[in-house]
């Protein structure tokens, strides 16, 4: 196949195929950079998770062979607990770890279901890959940086402006975040302590590692639509809780006011810059990546703003007399609830290994996903709202 046949990599050297054991393989990542490995390139993946319907469409017995036959081959298990984790990681040539709890939702809620999947649960990955003289590929967050320098000067500070009082630079940005009692940065900090102790690994044992730091990757597939395939209660992260408000016709809820800053960055982009990272090692060993798009940042009153009227255009329904709603974090999320203020990764790192620039635009970016949700989801919400609920 046209995959097979001398691909190279950024120095120009042919690039082999190799088997990748990827962790959160049926997660929301995962299912993009399954796809992208089985459609463009020769490697084979052990695929492990707890669930594979994200990924299901790719595997084999999902109505018949397909061009990448044999080439993933999915395993059910919990890393929590399960004796195959040590073998799996011995048979590939590169792990990479995507599993984890991720929901903010979940931080100040379940803290301590948190502080495992994050921290506890990622250690026997590490030490199997030292170990056995095994790559790494981990996922961490741009969440480690927390909040910015700037948010602690006054509203009206000049300094504020200053990109050295807000930009997050993997190498220079401090890690700032609020008291125990707020229980949101539980996630944060298991993720800081994996990555100080994979960065130990390298630096005393040599673990070749690359920790990638994403920032606010959204697409197709992400999450779920509470009472449609996920809990009815449940929170998933922004772009699942507005699409799901945009598919039922009601309005989106601004936690405080909207005001905290995000550059969502298109997932294909971010694909693409991981792929680059599986096939350029020399590169990519003992690095960490931010991996964004700083040319798109709003505001969450203005991501609100723009999906609706991205859906309105997809859907072909008038918008809303009221589109949006205010509501305090303690009674979205509960108490322990805090937020990063602004988040715009710098680029320098990855420009310079690896070459890679995030193309698409957040007007383009909402309208490929949100057409995929009318199509996936409006049918059922539909049916969903004429059964009477059973109260
Ligand atoms: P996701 O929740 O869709 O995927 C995580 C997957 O890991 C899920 O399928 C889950 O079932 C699996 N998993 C969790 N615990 C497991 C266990 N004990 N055993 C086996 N499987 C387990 O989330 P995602 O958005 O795909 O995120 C993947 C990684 O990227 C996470 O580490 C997350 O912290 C990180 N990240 C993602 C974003 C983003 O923008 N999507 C931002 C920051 C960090
Ligand atoms: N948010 C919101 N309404 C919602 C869901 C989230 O206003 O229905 C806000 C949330 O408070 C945060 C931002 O949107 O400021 C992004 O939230 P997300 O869950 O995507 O994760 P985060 O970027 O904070 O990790």
């Amino acid at each position: 196949s046209s995959s097979s046949s001398s691909r190279a990599d950024l120095d120009g050297n042919p690039i082999k195929a190799m088997t990748i054991c990827m962790i959160g393989a049926g997660g929301f990542i995962g299912s993009h950079l399954c796809e992208k490995l089985m459609a463009e390139t020769p490697h084979t993946v052990i695929a492990l998770d707890v669930y594979n319907d994200k990924i299901r469409h790719l595997l084999d017995d999902a109505g018949g062979p397909h061009p990448w036959s044999g080439r993933i081959q999915f395993h059910r298990l919990n890393i929590k607990h399960d004796s195959r984790l040590e073998g799996l990681i011995k048979m590939s040539d590169l792990t990479i770890n995507l599993a984890a709890i991720c929901t903010p939702a979940d931080y100040n809620t379940r803290p301590l279901d948190t502080i495992y999947s994050n921290f506890i649960d990622a250690l026997p990955v590490v030490r199997y890959c030292s170990e056995n003289g095994k790559r790494l590929i981990h996922f961490s967050t741009c969440e480690i940086y927390g909040k910015t320098i700037g948010s602690f000067l006054p509203k009206d500070h000049p300094l504020r402006q200053n990109p050295d009082f807000y930009v997050l630079k993997e190498d220079v940005a401090p890690c700032i975040f609020g008291p125990i009692e707020k229980q949101r940065w539980s996630y944060a900090c298991a993720k800081q302590l994996i990555e100080r102790l994979i960065y130990a690994e390298g630096a005393e044992n040599g673990l070749k590692f690359t920790i990638v730091r994403p920032f606010n990757w959204i697409g197709p597939r992400m999450d779920f639509i509470p009472g449609i395939d996920g809990p009815s209660e449940g929170v998933p992260r922004v772009l699942a809780c507005f699409s799901n408000n945009l598919l039922r016709g009601e309005p989106l809820k601004l936690v405080d006011g909207g005001q905290s800053q995000r550059t969502f960055v298109y997932i294909k982009d971010a694909i693409e810059a991981i792929l680059l990272m599986i096939e350029n090692p020399a590169r990519a060993n003992g690095q960490i990546f931010n991996v964004g798009n700083p040319n798109n940042e709003v505001t969450v009153k203005q991501l609100a703003d723009m999906m609706t009227k991205v859906y309105s255009k997809v859907s072909a329904q008038p918008i809303l007399d009221v589109p949006t709603i205010d509501v305090s974090s303690k009674e979205f999320y509960g108490v322990g609830y805090d937020d990063s203020d602004k988040r715009i990764p710098d680029m320098t790192i990855i420009n310079k290994q690896l070459g890679w620039n995030p193309k698409t635009s957040l007007w383009d970016l909402l309208e490929s996903t949100l057409t995929y949700q009318h199509r996936t989801y409006a049918e059922a919400i539909k049916k969903a709202i004429a059964k009477p609920t059973a109260s």
